[in-house]
């Protein structure tokens, strides 16, 4: 079987559910739930389950492809981007989005510079809980089109 999905103009072609969700997953940077991509297959992927869903992503997990991030209001938030990168949670919306990469570097040299490399570690996460740029009132607000349906 070869399901065809066209998600914002892109095509992808896999013979494998777990394929469809690591493109799908890899396609955006909105950290989604496992529901999320249940809501985005369900219509493409005849008899797919939420269950489905989540085995799959388990097993991507267990490959190293996908990273779970945190867990906001009982959802737990998933990551394509397997590469370890700090987060930011908005505590108004519940948004994940990834920290800019100049601030992520600038984090990088903080706690290189702090000796809590001596302490062994294996792993880091790096979570930060604010406002994201559409709920902070004080941020400089870039203009949306209006046109495109907002992703979740
Ligand atoms: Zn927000
Ligand atoms: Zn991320």
């Amino acid at each position: 079987m070869v399901i065809v999905i066209i998600m914002r103009g892109r095509t992808f072609k896999h013979s494998k559910k777990r394929d469809v969700i690591l493109a799908l997953l890899r396609s955006t940077k909105e950290h989604p739930t496992a529901g999320w991509v249940y809501s985005r297959l369900k219509e493409s992927i005849p008899g797919i389950s939420l269950g489905t869903v989540y085995r799959n992503i388990t097993v991507l997990r267990r490959q190293g492809l996908v990273m779970p991030v945190t867990v906001v209001n009982g959802e737990e938030h998933f990551d394509a981007l397997a590469e370890p990168h700090p987060h930011i949670v908005c505590l108004r919306c519940g948004a994940v989005s990834d920290i800019s990469p100049e601030n992520a570097a600038a984090l990088e040299s903080c706690v290189a510079s702090s000796g809590i490399g001596a302490l062994g570690i294996d792993f880091k996460r790096t979570l930060f809980y604010g406002r994201c740029p559409r709920c902070a009132p004080e941020s400089p607000v870039t203009p949306e089109p209006q046109t495109a349906p907002a992703g979740g």
